[in-house]
């Protein structure tokens, strides 16, 4: 893409709005737009993140065996009705009325209607596990929206839902999930603890909050250290081996790791006190069995090996892209802007023509630019009249994961430059070398 042909308007002055480094920087580099509070429009750069984090999300959810479908973002009330969450679920949920009057509702999130689409259609244990999934936009009327999209009001979420005859189904299946988030995370560049979370009134320990640890997250947390250096399965890992899930699972809740809410001060002070730590964090995703709170009241039943009728076993499992691309950014940047994990950074090269108009440099940038883009490789190429300096501010701070510096000094000798974002060490090479690196 060349810069003088996309869509990415900077911001010179860091915004005063924002709060939060990650929110300053997303507005900076010109990834979105506030279009009213806690509603967002996607600049070109931030979409093309958003759209790399939801493609890891997808990838693990489909390779852990569950499907994708899309529901709707506007819902029926009768549904919420049925499950009696209608008039409990408050101020949070955005009621809507259509022009025949009925009540209708921007989704906070989806287990009627899917609990709706299961019973419609599945009556045997022999159709099960199941474990249909979504990645769509949610509207909750936050109290405090703020720090950008870390907390927006309408916001992108996965939202996956397992269904299971018994509750040992379920269990595998909230372990496939588990597995999922781990890699899922580890993929997006994050090291993501999961915390024991608050069940509610079914009670049970089927209940984790994924937490990456930040010094702005919203919440307290307590862990053993040991959580930040455990070992995440490969993309090899078998997610129909149940102990083989099972076990990862135990070794991942072995050690302690707790949010505020879930706190045992007793417990955490039998933690080395070399090893505790006591932190902020932001929850990335959150996994939940619920067992049959959902299927019991909207009669969601399938018949078992014995012919009995029995409500559906359920969990669903959540993760929050918009809010993992502004937590990336928490545990990625510097003094000078973002520093991209290359696996959701908008454009894999930043190529820096550094005196536009030199017959030279343009050429060579050109052919670079070409090489490059031949090659399959995304590069973003600045090929705007400006001086160099504010092309090394504006690539940094926009924190593509490798600059490619190209001058008439260089060329004299045959070189251009490279730049890594994340250790900052240069490299001088001959043009074609670098596209053998880069590409
Ligand atoms: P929080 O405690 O931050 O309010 P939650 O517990 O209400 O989140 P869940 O219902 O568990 O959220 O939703 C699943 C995921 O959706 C969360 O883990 C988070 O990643 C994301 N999410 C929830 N609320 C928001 C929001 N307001 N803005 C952005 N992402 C959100
Ligand atoms: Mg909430
Ligand atoms: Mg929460
Ligand atoms: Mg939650």
């Amino acid at each position: 893409m060349r810069l003088s042909r996309y869509f990415l308007p900077t911001l010179r002055e860091p915004p005063r709005e924002a709060e939060i480094v990650s929110h300053r920087l997303m507005l900076r580099a010109g990834m979105m737009r506030q279009e009213a509070a806690g509603i967002y429009a996607f600049l070109p750069l931030g979409l093309r993140v958003l759209r790399k984090i939801e493609q890891i999300v997808r990838e693990e959810q489909n390779r852990s065996g569950a499907i994708e479908l899309l529901m709707p973002t506007i819902q029926s009330a009768e549904l919420w009705r049925e499950s009696g969450r209608y008039d409990a679920y408050g101020k949070e949920m955005l009621r809507i009325q259509d022009r025949h009057e009925r009540e209708m509702l921007y989704g906070p999130t989806n287990e009627e209607m899917i609990t709706e689409i299961f019973r419609a259609s599945v009556r045997s244990y022999k159709d099960l596990p199941l474990n249909l999934y979504h990645i769509q936009w949610k509207f909750r009327d936050e109290v405090r929206p703020r720090f950008g999209l870390m907390r927006g009001r309408e916001f992108l979420m996965k939202d996956a839902y397992s269904f299971d005859v018994d509750e040992a189904g379920a269990r595998h299946s909230y372990n496939k999930m588990f597995v999922a988030y781990l890699r899922t995370f580890k993929r997006l560049g994050l090291t993501s603890i999961p915390m024991r979370a608050d069940t509610g009134p079914i009670g049970g320990d089927l209940s984790h909050e994924f937490i990456v640890l930040a010094d702005t997250g919203e919440s307290q947390v307590f862990c053993h250290k040991d959580y930040l250096g455990m070992a995440v399965p490969d993309e090899k890992v078998n997610f129909d081996d149940i102990a083989g899930l099972q076990k990862t699972v135990d070794q991942w809740t072995s050690l302690y790791a707790a949010t505020e809410d879930m706190h045992e001060p007793d417990k955490y002070a039998a933690v080395p006190a070399d090893a505790q730590v006591s932190a902020r964090g932001i929850e990335v995703g959150h996994i939940f069995y619920f067992g049959t709170k959902y299927s019991l009241p909207m009669k969601a039943v399938v018949a078992t090996a014995d012919g009995k009728e029995v409500p559906v076993h359920m969990g669903s499992y959540g993760i929050g892209p918009s809010r993992l691309a502004a937590a990336i950014i928490e545990a990625s940047h510097d003094e000078a802007g973002i520093v991209w994990p290359e696996p959701v950074a908008p454009f894999k090269v930043a190529l820096l023509n550094l005196k536009q108009g030199d017959a030279a440099t343009d050429g060579a940038c050109d052919q670079l630019y070409a090489e490059l883009t031949a090659k399959g490789v995304d590069v973003l190429y600045n090929d705007i009249d400006e001086r160099a300096g504010a092309k090394f501010a504006n690539a940094d701070l926009i924190g593509l994961p490798w600059q490619v510096m190209v001058g008439p000094r260089g060329l004299a000798e045959g070189k251009v430059e490279i730049k890594n974002r994340k250790t900052g060490e240069k490299e001088q090479m001959s043009p074609a070398a670098a596209v053998d690196l880069l590409g």
